[in-house]
């Protein structure tokens, strides 16, 4: 019977992407306030920017995940028309996810064991020749986050493609909401969020709402707040056998 660590009832993982400087500036500290530890799904240009705080806060234990180098989406999106995971070959996307790896080695000493899906997507090319990446993904990583779905139960997790649950524009009483019914179902919730700054970001989560999750996650003795490898390496090692 598969079991939590310390007679937690659920796991919770906190994520952010792309390596914003309100994640530096506003997330972190209110992470070490609480000693709870997130996963950051980083871009190059984003760790230069702040290159001696990001290797501050790995040291302090918080997760360095691939996010590719350049974040390729749909040539739908306006960002990404020039960078369109429809012009993607296999071998183009493995060498935006190796590099970024490479890259990740470099700054941090170690390569990373987790991946978050630029804008969720899994796939590159266009009509007979659109071929999904995540078997690239799953020779690599421990776990890869993507988005959308439910908190899954440890014997139903895709590790491949995480469920993933917004805390972007969430409220407190919404987050703690969904962290309840995780609890009662013995899942593992894991959140996804952009910038972390005071107020109401536009694409992250308010500063303000994250300080009131993390301390509510910091008073349950039965919540297992850890960062996504270190939740994938316990629920893969606990299942079998
Ligand atoms: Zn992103």
């Amino acid at each position: 019977m598969f079991e939590w660590p310390n007679n937690a009832r659920c796991a919770v993982s906190f994520s952010f992407d792309d390596a914003r400087a309100s994640q530096i500036e506003f997330g972190i500290p209110c992470f070490d306030r609480y000693e709870l530890k997130a996963t950051f799904f980083v871009l190059p240009n984003g760790l230069k920017q702040n290159h001696s705080k990001w290797i501050e806060a790995e040291k302090n234990g918080h997760e360095i995940g691939n996010h590719t180098l350049s974040h390729p989406c749909s040539g739908k999106y306006d960002f990404s028309k020039n960078n369109a995971t429809e012009d993607y070959s296999l071998e183009q996307i493995q060498q935006e996810i190796d590099g970024a790896s490479d890259l990740i080695e470099s700054v941090f000493g170690q390569r990373p064991k987790v991946f978050a899906y630029p804008c969720c997507e899994t796939a590159v090319g266009t009509g007979d020749s659109r071929q999904s990446y995540i078997p690239l993904i799953r020779e690599r990583f421990v776990a890869a986050r993507g988005g959308g779905g439910e908190p899954c139960l440890p014997e139903e997790v895709n590790f491949g493609f995480l469920n993933a649950t917004r805390m972007d524009t969430a409220t407190t009483g919404e987050l703690i909401g969904a962290m309840e019914l995780a609890r009662q179902g013995g899942q593992w919730i894991v959140f996804l969020a952009h910038d972390t700054e005071p107020g109401s970001p536009s694409q992250g989560v308010s500063l303000e709402v994250l300080d009131e999750v993390l301390q509510w996650v910091s008073q349950q003795k039965d919540v297992w707040c850890a960062p996504i490898g270190e939740v994938a390496d316990w629920t893969k090692s606990h299942l079998v056998g």
